[in-house]
């Protein structure tokens, strides 16, 4: 008789875990939602529009049913900070990949990326491959397209706590209680903590380690025709968009800024409420609020339209938008609040403001013969949005980084229970995290299969 496991979360992680374990384990996944709808009040935060503005969902895919499925990779720096070593993990990397694209789709991004580094060769940033598909997928859909075989149970249902085995689960059916051999949480870099803090009787504690990409417009430029940015900001393959974004370093501490086309030099469009419009309401049609916000933006609107359609990356107007890294720190994470509703403390430091501020510098200056006209916001008034890469809040339970074994993923204190999401991390770049999770996805599953 197989063994059974038990994965709590049907999002990014959850769906590539589940599909990968279902022939050699039996397999049930426990997903809060029913249907897929954005979360809104699972946790309080007052910052970075957390609760204003799709950056969590439940339903069978999670939160890739809303995503942008842009793919990065880490780099070695990167993947050792966030506690991966580096060695053995391309192969990783690869699957995650095709998971995505075809060898042939795959091929032409590359060919794309060598082009960019060609074409910025000599700058002192490096460069940020990323690429995303035109399809955006689901990744329950993708999932169980790629890794077909034997049933997976899937239970609708909130899980409370782990225990010995156990999980907890509340329900239509009021408490049930399931057994397993091995648990893997993949409730996502908010809702894992959660469960791991009441798991083991942290229901009033404070969870540290919290980190994301906090992400701002913070200029607009004029870029001489010839400029080379123009070609490296955005390429269409037959399948894919790729983007060269210019990453640098301050204080240990990196910025990644990507160009976007704009209509002319008025900062409106980047600037207040409405400054990423287009994609909120893609994701959220039907939001009379968010609506008005659209019809009293209407310049927002045309430069998401020529983003959209890619007929700005010629143009000469851009708005420069960044992405910087936050590392772990004591202050920021979710306070607990023992059965009613954990807050998350997120914010940028002073510091990583000064570095942000410093690596934007150091753009402006590179490339200060390509920009003819610029206009900065000023760094104080900088309106960071969180990029809902929600990161490094199960390290206190996990034990030390740098392992290559199943260890990596267990819970300390929590004998077959793993964590497998955002959580784990303990930095990321400036990489947008979900082609990291997919490749640490298949590097557990692997993993779990030899153990079976
Ligand atoms: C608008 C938007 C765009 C994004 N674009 C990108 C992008 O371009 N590239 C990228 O890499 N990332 C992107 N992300 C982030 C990416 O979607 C997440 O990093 C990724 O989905 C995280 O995967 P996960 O498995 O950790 O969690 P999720 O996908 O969030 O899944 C967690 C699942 O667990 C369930 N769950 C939570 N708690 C419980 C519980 N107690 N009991 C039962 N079920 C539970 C949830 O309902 C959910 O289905 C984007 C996010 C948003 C909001």
């Amino acid at each position: 008789m197989k063994k059974r496991v038990i994965v709590i979360g049907a999002g990014l992680c959850g769906s590539v875990v589940s599909t990968l374990l279902r022939n050699d384990f039996q397999v049930t996944v426990v997903e809060q939602g029913r249907k897929k709808k954005p979360l809104f009040d699972d946790v309080d935060c007052d910052s970075g529009e957390l609760n204003t503005s799709i950056n969590r969902a439940e339903g069978l895919g999670g939160t890739t049913n809303y995503w942008h499925n842009a793919l990065i990779e880490l780099d070695d720096k990167d993947l050792r900070k966030a506690g991966i070593e580096p060695r053995g993990f391309a192969p990783y990397y690869q699957k995650a990949w095709e998971f995505f694209l075809s060898p042939g789709e795959l091929a032409d991004c590359n060919r794309a990326r060598d082009a960019n580094a060609a074409a910025l060769e000599g700058s002192s940033s490096t460069i940020a491959h990323m690429v995303l598909p035109q399809t955006r997928h689901n990744v329950w859909s993708l999932a169980n397209e790629r890794n077909r075989g034997d049933k997976i149970d899937v239970v609708y249902g909130h899980v409370r706590r782990i225990g010995d085995g156990v999980v907890e689960i509340d329900g239509d059916r009021g408490t049930e209680r399931l057994r397993a051999d091995h648990v893997v949480a993949c409730a996502g870099g908010i809702g894992t903590p959660i469960i791991l803090a009441r798991s083991l009787g942290r229901d009033r504690g404070f969870v540290p380690g919290y980190h994301d990409h906090p992400m701002a417009y913070v200029a607009k430029i004029k870029l001489r025709p010839d400029s080379r940015l123009k070609k490296v900001s955005s390429t269409a393959t037959l399948s894919a968009d790729v983007r060269a974004g210019l990453v640098y370093e301050s204080d240990d501490l990196k910025t990644v800024v990507y160009l976007r086309p704009a209509v002319d030099m008025r900062l409106a469009s980047i600037t207040g409420p409405a400054r990423y419009i287009l994609s909120d309401l893609r994701n959220d049609p039907f939001s009379p609020k968010k609506i008005m916000l659209l019809l009293g933006n209407l310049e927002a609107v045309r430069e998401a339209i020529l983003f959209k359609t890619r007929l700005g990356f010629r143009g000469s107007y851009y708005s420069v938008l960044i992405l910087g890294e936050q590392t772990p720190i004591g202050s920021r994470g979710i306070q607990m609040a023992n059965g009613t509703r954990p807050s998350l403390n997120w914010h940028v430091t002073p510091g990583e403001l000064r570095s942000y501020e410093a690596s934007v510098d150091k753009f402006f200056a590179e490339f200060s013969a390509d920009i003819l006209e610029r206009k900065v916001v000023p760094a104080a008034s900088w309106e960071f949005r969180n990029a809902a890469h929600h990161s490094g809040t199960a390290t206190s339970f996990v034990p030390a980084p740098g392992d290559t074994s199943v260890d990596f993923f267990g819970v300390k204190d929590l004998p077959g229970a793993y964590v497998c999401d955002g959580s784990l991390l303990r930095a990321a770049g400036i990489a947008n995290s979900g082609l990291t999770l997919v490749a640490l996805s298949y590097r557990l599953a692997e993993l779990l299969r030899a153990s079976a």
